[in-house]
């Protein structure tokens, strides 16, 4: 499959972690991994709520207060000041205009940008971390597949490399859609991202096989949906060492008549080592990738596992 041209891939993104003097203290939180490594393969969409609605720069700071399931954005000082409606309004436009993002990344703990356990304190003023901010919310409602991530998570090898690669895959779903739904294409995509699927779920890959198998005479939209909710969902957790390492013994598995006894057990061996925590992910894989070259195989030579994202990230450098 032929990789969406990367300078394409548009991601919004808190203004303040790029370095935008927007806090309400005119500052910012620049974080010199979103400015200086991921900033070469996605185009940053900067928003901050708090100055679009007119807050300010410096401004009061605001938190949330009163029920976790609905909370409102006060003034921290000044409960007069009422955010809420405002952030909210904000929040949903952007929704409806920001439709060719594939990921977001959020500003941790913020009652408006903070995605989860943001603080949301009591009438008698005593805090609790169950919130959501009030612009986030927003957007993990009305566009629930997308992928979001907090750039304190980002900052976990895992976390980091499963929401890059949920980013590429959205954006390739995203590239599927404008070209039109079709059958033949709903089958191609699985059939490309089926081990990276099934690394993730073994199960959730299985069901949307068999979902497309029953593709038919049924109504693609509507399958077509409901496939991109399964993969996206069961995408969102990180792939654990152990499942890898099972999915690079049944790589290794479509090489057992090409190779000879001594890379056999070289590449067991290797995977084995990945599987103890001895080495990182890129070591099987480059092995792997290696034997592959020198014996193609169709099937594989399509697996988006195998590389769904740009190699210069290196992020299965350390996972
Ligand atoms: S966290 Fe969100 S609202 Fe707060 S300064 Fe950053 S972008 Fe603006």
């Amino acid at each position: 499959m032929t990789e969406p041209a990367l300078a394409r891939i548009r991601v919004g993104i808190s203004s303040c972690l790029l370095g935008e003097e927007v806090r309400f203290d005119g500052g910012h939180k620049r974080s010199l991994f979103i400015t200086e490594s991921l900033a070469r393969y996605f185009e940053f969409v900067p928003r901050c709520p708090e100055v679009a609605i007119g807050l300010g720069i410096p401004r009061q700071a605001i938190r949330l207060v009163g029920d976790p399931e609905a909370p409102r954005a006060k003034g921290n000082r000044d409960d007069s000041l009422d955010a809420t409606d405002a952030l909210r309004d904000y929040g949903r436009a952007q929704v409806r205009a920001l439709t060719d993002i594939s990921g977001y990344i959020l500003k941790r703990a913020s009652p408006s940008c903070g995605m989860e356990r943001v603080k949301v304190y009591s009438q008698s003023g005593m805090p609790a971390k169950t919130g959501t901010g009030i612009y986030a919310r927003e957007f993990s409602q009305g566009l629930p597949l997308l992928p979001m991530e907090e750039e304190g998570r980002l900052q976990d090898p895992a976390l980091r490399e499963n929401f890059i690669g949920r980013v590429f895959l959205y954006h390739r779903w995203q590239a599927l859609e404008r070209a039109g739904v079709t059958a033949g294409a709903l089958v191609a995509f699985h059939t490309e991202h089926k081990l990276l699927i099934g690394a993730h779920d073994e199960n959730e890959a299985r069901a949307c096989g068999r979902l497309l198998a029953g593709l038919g005479d049924a109504d693609v939209t509507a399958v077509a949906k409901e496939y991109i909710n399964r993969v996206m969902t069961a995408v969102r957790k990180p792939i654990t060492r152990r499942q890898h390492a099972r999915v690079l013994q049944r790589l290794a598995g479509f090489l057992k008549r090409s190779l000879d006894s001594g890379d056999r057990q070289e590449l067991a061996e290797t995977i084995e080592n990945y599987g103890r925590g001895l080495v990182p992910l890129i070591v099987p894989l480059t092995l792997l990738r290696h034997h592959f070259r020198r014996n193609p195989d169709e099937y594989i030579a399509r697996q988006l596992y195998m590389s769904p994202y740009p190699e210069e990230l290196m992020l299965r450098n350390s996972v």
